[in-house]
């Protein structure tokens, strides 16, 4: 008889017949009140199950139905090619534990996969274990620590600087690391203050993490200055590659002086995210760096691939096994889809992006002069709209709200990145609903949305009494 360790043999029951499961020819004795008396299953048409399921699925919305511009979140269209490809038996078959001799193809697409990735990124060697961007800036921060714990300095270099404009698993990252977090403030053209950062960089710093263009769509310009600043202080620099999708082929964080950068495959390499995943959160290193990366990765000998678990000092395993799969093969075959157009991507989604904040800016405010890259944030600061209401009466007209309240520095702020999947015709429809939505009188915004299968629902009391489960 086939028994699984794992299982609680108290709980095994029959689900057709509630009788007891016999377990190596023994009965277990199920206690009386855990018995099942009856099971009731609904007696129904699989037409009915259609029909319900699919109603439950138009009450939804997702990047299949319409634009998705949640700025930060990078909300491509993700092409079914990629959904596909991940779907291949040859590739859901692989069983991770399998000889590696099996799984030449599945070892040669991570191997390539971290090559494109190094050469993206500017950077010497890649990881592909993380499973978000929030567990890739974990590891990259026990790889900050490991460093300085080789290095003799981890009594001091106690700190990790991130500017105010941050999101927030930055500072989460740093803490869960067990480094202080100092917060720098933006200036008055929403960049790093450099006096501000002049001022908390010392023998206490450890790294610097910042994303670049900013969450305010801004890039910041003096950044081989502030590289400058913490080389010369013996510290590191993070970049959070969040906003890949502004520099992609047009410029690399290596070239800009980071020492430590992360992916997110599932924003700036098209996969269906939200909603807690999957996602995937490679990193990649300058090569002092390489002798701390998580084991393993994917090396090659002789034209074979194998799971390299040779690293010197390496931080140990973040993951099981390698990492989301099949979310890297979507990634990669994304890169590969797409070859040199992934600079055309990136020029399309800055193109839309300030196409929109253009056709806006008469609109809302637009806090800060600077040009903006791939997202830009209105603000509804002084007009005496609040940002809320303004995102709950334009899903009344088929479309998704921005990101709102994020980021922090901006009061009232709604953060939009239509990204390079938007088509023009889409676009000009946001724009429309977006300047209705600016002259609309206060009582039919507080109402709204009414036109979805939800209406407007009580925020405080939703965050106060959470029911995960019914
Ligand atoms: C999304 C995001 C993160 C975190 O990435 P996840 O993959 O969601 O964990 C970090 N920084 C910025 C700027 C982001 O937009």
């Amino acid at each position: 008889m086939y028994k699984q360790a794992h299982y609680d043999e108290d709980f095994l029951i029959d689900y057709n017949t509630g009788s007891d499961y016999i377990l190596d020819g023994e009965k277990c004795d199920l206690p009386e009140n855990i018995k099942r008396k009856s099971l009731k299953l609904p007696n129904l048409r699989s037409f009915d199950v259609s029909r319900h399921y699919t109603k439950l699925s138009e009450m939804n919305y997702s990047v299949d139905i319409g634009m998705y511009p949640l700025g930060s979140c990078t909300m491509k269209y993700n092409p079914k090619y990629n959904d596909y490809i991940a779907s291949m038996e040859i590739f859901t078959d692989v069983h991770p534990l399998d000889y590696e001799e099996n799984i030449q193809g599945s070892l040669e697409i991570m191997y390539n996969l971290q090559e494109y990735l190094k050469l993206i990124s500017g950077m010497d060697f890649v990881t592909l274990q993380p499973s978000a961007g929030a567990h890739g800036e974990f590891t990259g921060i026990l790889i900050v620590r490991k460093y300085f714990e080789m290095r003799n300095e981890l009594n001091h270099r106690n700190e990790i600087i991130i500017p105010d404009s941050a999101h927030g698993t930055n500072p989460a990252s740093a803490a869960m690391v067990g480094f202080n977090v100092i917060e720098v403030p933006s200036d008055e053209n929403g960049l790093i203050n450099l006096d501000a950062l002049e001022s908390v960089v010392s023998d206490h710093t450890a790294a610097f993490m910042i994303t670049n263009p900013n969450t305010l769509g801004i890039f910041d310009d003096n950044i081989l200055k502030i590289a400058e600043i913490m080389h010369k202080n013996g510290a590191l620099l993070y970049y959070d590659g969040a906003n890949f999708n502004a520099i992609l082929g047009i410029t690399t964080p290596g070239i800009m002086g980071f020492d430590i950068v992360h992916f997110n495959l599932h924003k700036t390499f098209a996969t269906p995210h939200g909603g807690g995943g999957p996602g995937s959160g490679p990193i990649a290193v300058k090569s002092f760096l390489k002798d701390f990366l998580p084991v393993p990765v994917i090396s090659k000998k002789e034209e074979k691939y194998f799971l390299d678990y040779s690293i010197k000092n390496t931080i140990g395993k973040v993951s099981s096994y390698y990492g989301s799969f099949a979310i890297l093969l979507r990634a990669y075959s994304y890169i590969l889809k797409n070859g040199n157009d992934l600079r055309k991507n990136t020029e399309k989604a800055v193109l839309n992006s300030n196409y929109m904040a253009g056709q806006l800016r008469n609109y809302y405010n637009i806090p800060y002069k600077k040009l903006k890259k791939h997202e830009f944030v209105l603000s509804t600061e002084n007009t005496g709209k609040r940002a809320l209401d303004i995102s709950k009466y334009i899903l009344d007209f088929g479309i998704h709200s921005p990101t709102t309240y994020f980021p922090l520095i901006v009061k009232e702020a709604m953060m939009i990145e239509p990204t390079e999947s938007s088509t023009k015709k889409e676009i000009d429809l946001y724009i429309e609903v977006m300047k209705r939505a600016a002259s609309m009188d206060d009582e039919t915004l507080k109402n709204s949305p009414v036109n979805t299968s939800v209406g407007r629902i009580d925020e405080v009391k939703a965050a106060r009494n959470l029911i995960l489960h019914w």
